[in-house]
């Protein structure tokens, strides 16, 4: 994988390659950064000098811990707990945590990686981090969640705080996991620090907005790549893959802009309905049943559930992957091609595999990369953080205003940056850039750090 890097990048990823064995998913965030980064150092040569990419390659901070506790039938279960705390050069750490079986080390550093230049797009002060468990919530009750969460609380209390690293959610963690991991906080530190955690609910310091805010984000994001190519949402069909948080609100937005969204899909498989995805009906199965998605086909006719199906293989003008890393191949990318999709925007973490996201480049489709498309989500984050530091809540009018203020604006760095470094609609390589040279300057200005 490491072909198509500049000759001074080369032995910088080799040097990755070998001193994080196995860690193929940070292998791959890691190669996607430094393949635009090759202008970056002509035009700071400094960059180099200072070891600036050999640094923020290297995590500031890696905490790994024992997490046990006792499930519904007394028996004692161990998971793993991360916390990577990856660069806090334009702020405090900054990102969610993941509950999911396929967590370990290489996971985490590949989301605390692409949170970094993630997060400094945003424009807001924030660093990068990311943590989380493979510990799998699927199935656990309430009581097994909160024991679970309170446990893993009691480690990690010592390493985070309001200026030090601000959690939040991710795969498998929402509001319900959120307020028991706070409540845990709280409790160890005998603190009210709203400031600790972002998404939180409403009542107890959240703001509006973050629910709903990668979603958003990412067909906000989507929107703007479509008008600088004079065309919009209105009327367009689009796919969504996943059925989580992030494409609940991408489906929501989407359709209150005017497209049709006619497919969405879970880890089980794929529903078609060709009338238009009934949100309300996803909400009940996915959100209060937290079932599989076929029991919406069950509910409403004329849809259809296809198990093990490929969701890229039906024919859509737009494509919003929004399930995990690694969902969208060349294979599939192919197939939207030749269907016809004129833009794709990443709403999960790293969805289209790097051949995928070649395959788009040649095809002249519009790519958002994740970095940049789904950034609406830590952005209101921080949005939340300014809102706790002024003991304040803003309505759900403004702060939505604000993340479409701050989409928009993130659309339009990108776009100007890959202008200015030759690569006119390349928006991979305008965000990789943009947010590496503000990282990287504040690092220049902080001396070795
Ligand atoms: N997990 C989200 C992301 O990938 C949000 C992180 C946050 O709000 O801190 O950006």
């Amino acid at each position: 994988m490491s072909e198509g890097l500049d000759e001074k990048l080369e032995p910088i990823y080799r040097e990755v390659l070998h001193r994080n064995p196995g860690e193929t998913e940070f292998h791959q965030s890691v190669h996607g950064v430094l393949e635009s980064l090759g202008p970056v150092l002509v035009k700071y040569p400094e960059f180099a000098e200072l070891k600036i990419i050999q640094r923020i390659c290297e995590p500031e901070r890696q905490i790994i811990f024992r997490v046990p506790w006792q499930d519904d039938k007394g028996e004692l279960q161990i998971n793993r707990g991360f916390r990577v705390q990856f660069n806090s050069a334009l702020g405090p750490y900054k990102g969610g945590m993941r509950f999911h079986p396929s967590v370990y080390l290489g996971i985490i550093k590949f989301l605390g990686f692409s949170q970094v230049f993630k997060n400094a797009l945003t424009g807001l002060p924030i660093g990068g981090g990311k943590g989380g468990s493979d510990f799998d919530p699927r199935g656990r009750s309430d009581a097994e969640i909160m024991r679970f969460c309170q446990s893993m609380m009691t480690e990690m209390y010592r390493h985070i705080g309001e200026y030090t690293d601000v959690p939040a959610g991710d795969i498998g963690v929402g509001q319900r996991e959120i307020g028991y991991l706070f409540g845990q906080y709280k409790r160890l530190t005998n603190r009210f620090e709203s400031g600790v955690f972002t998404g939180k609910g409403l009542d107890w310091g959240g703001s509006c907005v973050r629910t709903e805010a990668t979603g958003y984000g990412v067909v906000f994001f989507t929107e703007a790549m479509l008008d600088a190519r004079k065309e919009s949402l209105d009327g367009k069909r689009v796919v969504v893959s996943g059925a989580g948080n992030v494409a609940i609100h991408a489906i929501q937005k989407a359709q209150l802009l005017g497209a049709r969204v006619i497919a969405c899909s879970d880890s089980r498989g794929v529903i078609l309905d060709e009338g238009g995805l009934d949100l309300d009906l996803i909400r009940q199965i996915k959100v209060r049943e937290r079932g599989p998605i076929s029991a919406y086909a069950e509910r409403r006719k004329g849809a259809q559930y296809n198990e093990d199906g490929c969701i890229w293989e039906i024919p859509c003008d737009i494509a919003l992957p929004c399930a995990t890393q690694n969902e969208l191949t060349a294979k599939d990318a192919k197939t939207l091609i030749e269907n016809g999709c004129v833009a794709v925007a990443e709403g999960a973490n790293m969805p289209v595999t790097p051949e995928g996201i070649q395959a788009f480049r040649e095809a002249g489709i519009a790519f958002g990369p994740g970095k940049a498309a789904n950034a609406g989500g830590v952005a209101t984050s921080a949005l939340e953080m300014q809102q706790n530091a002024s003991r304040d809540s803003w309505s759900f009018e403004y702060t939505e205003g604000r993340l479409q203020e701050i989409m928009c604006n993130i659309h339009r760095t990108c776009f100007e940056t890959a202008e200015e470094y030759g690569a006119p609609g390349n928006y991979t390589t305008g965000a990789n850039i943009a947010g590496f040279v503000k990282v990287a300057r504040a690092m220049e200005a902080m001396g070795h750090i």
